[in-house]
């Protein structure tokens, strides 16, 4: 089987082929990380106008790496949602023209859903499993009993990891996206800050990030104004202490109470190494398998969305032609249809 996915709901224009919902057969990116970067983050208007220039190319170059025709494509998979309204619509539109004039079934996925199933790229899941999400604008611990069903047993209440990553980055002046380059100074830095940990209620998997970025933003101001020089290495690495702390311990109490077989990590912001690390050493003991995408499936892509999507192929769930871009799309929702 064969499927071919696009995804188009934020900054990246990528297509893929997936065969039997678990192998590349290709996989295309089409980043507009430069066209962003200058205005400090993601402008919608742009990133539509760059979906559509680019996504003739990036599907050309899916099937050329595939060597292969649309004929012999099995169907056609799309992120519905959430995302950028604007951005979500190109892959839609395009996902259902080829759908339709080549009498293909359509599947609309779930973004995070792929996020989760890129790990099936490289493992078969073992139920139940808890996923630790965390990307640009979601950090959720879900729940897993059986494919293609999702939990959602604790989310953020304010902002998302990777956009808590983003905005001390701007504070500290680092170039957009800020995450890889917080992670890449907090190697090098000491965590000597004393940030707060957001433990929140005992027995609460739910996150906050708000306070640990006003906290750095106020040590930053405070420094300012005494004229004194705070080493940024430092200040990366006592943030990045923080969050990875926090993430690691409610993921791991998760686990232990939901008694799962299977962690697994997902979304941008599982390329951070010191949270690779951090989950490793915690899960080092073997009795709960840890999987981690290698960096390229973190961020987003459409093989991951292709992954997804053969939950629903193989149960025959098509998505109808009145699918359209959701950019509120829920993922327990998309679970139970
Ligand atoms: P969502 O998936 O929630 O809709 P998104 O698609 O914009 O949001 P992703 O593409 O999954 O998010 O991830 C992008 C985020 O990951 C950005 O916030 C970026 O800063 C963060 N990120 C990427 N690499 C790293 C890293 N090494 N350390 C920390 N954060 C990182
Ligand atoms: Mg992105
Ligand atoms: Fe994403």
């Amino acid at each position: 089987t064969y499927i071919l996915a696009i995804e188009t709901s934020c900054d990246e224009t990528a297509a893929a082929i997936i065969k039997n919902g678990t192998e590349i057969v290709a996989n295309v990116v089409a980043s507009q990380i430069e066209s962003h970067k200058r205005f400090g983050g993601v402008v919608p208007e742009i990133a539509s106008r760059h979906h559509v220039e680019q996504m003739t190319y990036v599907l050309e170059e899916t099937f050329n790496q595939a060597e292969l025709t649309l004929e012999e494509i099995d169907a056609i998979a799309v992120t519905e949602g959430p995302g950028l309204v604007g951005a979500l619509l190109v892959g839609v539109s395009t996902a259902k023209a080829l759908a339709f004039t080549h009498n293909k079934p359509l599947i609309g996925v779930h973004h995070i859903a792929g996020h989760i199933y890129a790990n099936r790229l490289v493992e078969e899941f073992q139920f139940p499993l808890l996923a630790l999400v965390v990307s640009g604008g979601h950090t959720e611990l879900i729940l897993m009993k059986e494919h293609g069903h999702f939990e959602v047993i604790g989310e953020t209440r304010d902002d998302a990891a990777g956009e808590a990553y983003d905005k001390v980055a701007r504070t500290m002046d680092l170039p957009y996206p800020g995450g890889p380059e917080i992670d890449r100074l907090a190697q090098l830095g000491e965590d000597n800050l004393n940030f707060p940990r957001a433990w929140l209620e005992e027995d609460s998997f739910d996150f906050s990030f708000s306070g640990l970025k006003s906290a750095v933003i106020n040590t930053l101001h405070n420094a300012n104004q005494k004229g004194i020089e705070l080493d940024r290495k430092d200040i990366a690495a006592s943030f990045q202490a923080s969050v990875v702390e926090v993430l690691v311990e409610k993921t791991y109490k998760a686990a232990e109470k939901y008694q799962v077989k299977h962690v697994i990590v997902a979304g941008g912001v599982a390329a951070n190494q010191g949270l690779r690390t951090a989950l490793k050493e915690r899960f080092n003991d073997q009795l709960i398998k840890l999987s981690i995408p290698p960096l390229a499936l973190c961020t987003d892509n459409a093989a991951m969305i292709g992954a997804a999507a053969m939950i629903d192929y193989e149960k025959g769930l098509n998505t109808d032609w009145s699918m359209n871009a959701n950019p509120a799309l829920d993922l327990e929702m998309y679970g139970a249809r």
